[in-house]
């Protein structure tokens, strides 16, 4: 092992677990303390200050000054009481995460060189300019006249951390456009609500309000830092470029589910208490698949918070990580040949009187409810298929989708045998009937003392982007870097847009004189048979599946450039501006950034492989062949020549071997850069990522096999970048 290898592989393994205690025993002593929450809004506001802000949060009145500044001084007072200096306004740009300006409270009290004060106003809380001319926004917003504005997003709490306090925002240009993943989102949970209320009603005139549901399951590996600091392309692009499979990885299974590792449980305590601090509901913690790779899921909650607080608790993991001496990787697939990391966004609908929309009810009139937003569901995502699949999409997750772990590359629903089988009869009835669903089945064991298991309704598929799993969907195609916004908005558009296609359907049936329950049977049969082709409950890794899928009509298209054309196809166009969420314009400018953040990630590897590949990996190569050649010449120069040339043989083969692959690797690597230069000067974002995809992201895999196959027979002790086998095992 190289010396600088050998001492970071040292160090990490001589690492022991950080002690780390909980504020209270009690976790409800802490929960959401750094949060402005409920119970902190009732103490730092006044009882009208309060209404008027519930009135803004729950039926959208507007906000007016006089409240913003009452809002400001009692969460100024409370921030300043947990230690806030500064505020920031935090939004989510179109790249990754999320941005934040700091601010201090501190104002002159009067003229400039006076007395200094705390100072937060309504109006700094309620709107601010930051000079943000360096986010993409796909030419919406050129830097010369820089103006976007973060306005506050009241329905998600600000909390402090640090000294700072902390308002979530949407971010918008100067002329309106969103420059953001929050107010399409916003937008999107807005028309969903006003759809599915209409259609609740017609069961029951109670329901004012419908919320969607998001609980996210995110998973992440941990690498050891002093590790992942001598792994050059880990550091700059946040996965492995290069290394060969450890001869043990996640073949026995060993790792899924398995005892957590020390120094993780304790990192994974530290990030909970860290969560329930800001309000965060993690519930599970465990294992998954790969070696290191671990998950964190909390319990559902309102969509906009809980996508908030998974860029929260996404920045929280990557800071705490780095107190156990680890670093935190999100990257959809860090290391080849083992699982990626996705996040399952389960989603659900739900109302203010209490029903989960998507859960099977007890009666026969709930069960037809849940039905009808099943079906609807069911319609939107084969509608919007691939503008889902659109969603979900970047360069990073096309690691992941159509590998052998995570779902296909082709969005597909699963339902299960028992609400197949539901589907199916309904399809086939002729008049309407009661919906029976046996929600849980007993499963007698016979073993004494063993209580009865009930079974859920609902089989496991893992293989499915979209499963049904008992009261909810889960979206898992979403990757694990994601902020979970843009599917959110993509799927609730659109089933608030079935949902409103559905309303006025059944609603002129009933003008023709058919009874409502009659007129809502009718159009849920025909759906039943019009989305047939989304419904997949096979193997979706298998070739099969992408045959049939392709005749069933599905989007089947792999090539991320051209995946996120979707997004401006006639379709997807209509249905976002017929919702209200994004118009036309924003749609281009969203695609003009997709691009090109695609483009610059892909060349951003493209520099890192060439530059590990020539000044690590070809003079490590060249060093072992010069020794083997040695090796060659001394043995003929000592043993006679018949033995010699016996002996000499296998390094012979080894040296050629060597060479070979160095040669491989630096016409590859000349040809990468020629590919880049040419694709570098296109012009136009689409053709220019195009050119990324399909010429210059083909060189890696050539380059990373040749590379991968000089470790295996490259003296151990002079490769410089630590192994799978060291980097995959936390112990
Ligand atoms: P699994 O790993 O089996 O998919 P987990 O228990 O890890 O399941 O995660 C399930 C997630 O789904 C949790 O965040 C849970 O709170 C959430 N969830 C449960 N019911 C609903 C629902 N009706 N709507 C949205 N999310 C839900
Ligand atoms: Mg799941």
């Amino acid at each position: 092992m190289s010396s600088l290898r050998f001492n970071a592989v040292e160090e990490a393994f001589k690492k022991k677990a950080l002690e780390v205690a909980a504020p209270s025993k009690f976790t409800s002593d802490y929960y959401g303390k750094y949060v402005f929450n409920k119970a902190a809004m009732v103490k730092y506001l006044s009882k009208d200050t309060l209404k008027a802000l519930n009135n803004v949060i729950q039926k959208g009145a507007t906000l007016d000054i006089a409240l913003a500044n009452q809002v400001a001084a009692g969460m100024k007072l409370w921030a300043t009481e947990l230690g806030a200096t500064h505020y920031t306004h935090w939004f989510q740009p179109l790249t990754d995460g999320t941005a934040e300006k700091h601010d201090s409270f501190i104002d002159y009290a009067g003229a400039p060189g006076e007395a200094i004060i705390e100072d937060f106003s309504g109006k700094l809380l309620a709107q601010q300019e930051p000079d943000a001319s360096s986010f993409p926004n796909g030419g919406i917003r050129s830097t010369f006249e820089a103006r976007g504005y973060t306005a506050w997003d009241p329905s998600s709490p600000a909390f402090v951390v640090d000294d700072a306090l902390v308002i979530p925002t949407i971010f918008i240009s100067y002329t309106g456009e969103a420059l953001d993943l929050k107010a399409p989102l916003l937008k999107a949970l807005a028309a969903i609500d006003k759809a599915a209320v209409a259609v609740c009603q017609m069961f029951d005139p109670n329901v004012k309000k419908v919320v969607a549901y998001l609980g996210w399951e995110q998973e992440y590996f941990l690498v050891d830092e002093g590790l992942y600091a001598t792994r050059p392309d880990l550091v700059l692009t946040g996965r492995t470029l290069m290394g060969h499979d450890s001869a043990k990885n996640q073949q026995l299974d060993d790792h899924y589910f398995g005892s957590v590792p020390t120094r993780v449980a304790s990192y994974m305590k530290d990030i909970e208490f860290e969560a329930y601090k800001y309000g965060i509901p993690a519930k599970t913690r465990h294992n998954e698949v790969a070696p290191n790779q671990f998950e964190l899921a909390p319990i559902y909650g309102e969509c906009n918070l809980a996508v908030d607080q998974n860029l929260l608790m996404m920045s929280i993991m990557k800071r705490v990580a780095r107190r156990h001496g680890f670093r935190l990787l999100l990257h959809e697939k860090p290391f080849a040949g083992i699982n990626g990391s996705g996040k399952h966004n389960n989603w659900s609908l739900g109302t203010d009187t209490g029903v989960v929309l998507h859960a099977p009810g007890k009666t026969a009139e709930e069960n037809l409810q849940f039905v009808t937003f099943l079906v609807n569901t069911l319609m939107a995502v084969y509608k919007h298929n691939g503008l889902l699949k659109a969603s979900i999409m970047t360069a990073q997750n096309a690691h992941r989708l159509g590998a052998n772990e995570a779902p296909p590359a082709i969005v597909s629903a699963f339902l299960g045998t028992q609400l197949t089988a539901i589907l199916d009869k309904l399809e086939n009835s002729t008049s309407e009937e009661a919906i029976i669903i046996d929600d849980k089945k007993q499963l007698h064991l016979g073993i004494p003392s063993i209580p009865e298991v009930f079974l859920d309704n609902t089989d496991r598929n893992r293989t499915s982007p979209f499963a049904f799993t008992g009261n909810r969907f889960e979206f898992r195609a979403v990757g694990s870097s994601a902020n979970c916004s843009s599917a959110m908005a993509a799927l609730n558009t659109a089933v608030a847009a079935q949902l409103l296609e559905f309303k006025a359907e059944v609603d002129a049936k009933i003008a023709s004189g058919l009874t409502k329950e009659k007129a809502i049977f009718d159009v849920i049969k025909s759906y039943i048979k019009e989305c047939k082709a989304i419904r997949f409950d096979g193997n979706g890794y298998s070739d099969e599946w992408k045959v049939e899928a392709a005749k069933r009509g599905l989007d089947c298209e792999t090539s991320v450039p051209k995946i996120i054309e979707a997004y401006t196809s006639k379709s997807s166009v209509a249905l976002f501006e017929k919702m209200g969420v994004l118009n036309e314009k924003e749609l281009h400018a969203r695609n003009e950034v997709k691009w090109e953040t695609y483009t610059k990630k892909i060349q951003i590897e493209a520099r890192v492989l060439g530059d590990l590949a020539i000044n690590h990996i070809i003079p490590v190569a060249t060093r072992y062949q010069a020794l083997l050649l040695d090796n060659v010449y001394k043995t003929k120069a000592v043993f006679a020549a018949d033995k010699a040339e016996k002996i000499a043989s296998q390094d012979m083969a080894l040296i050629e071997e060597i060479a070979e692959r160095i040669s491989i690797i630096k016409d590859n690597v000349e040809a990468l850069v020629e590919a880049r230069k040419a694709a570098n000067v296109i012009e136009h974002e689409d053709k220019k990522a195009t050119a990324y995809h399909d010429v210059v992201l083909p060189y890696f895999d050539v380059i990373r096999y040749n590379i991968d196959k000089l470790e295996l027979v490259v003296d151990d002790e002079m490769w410089t970048l630590p192994k799978y086998r060291e980097l995959l095992f936390i112990r």
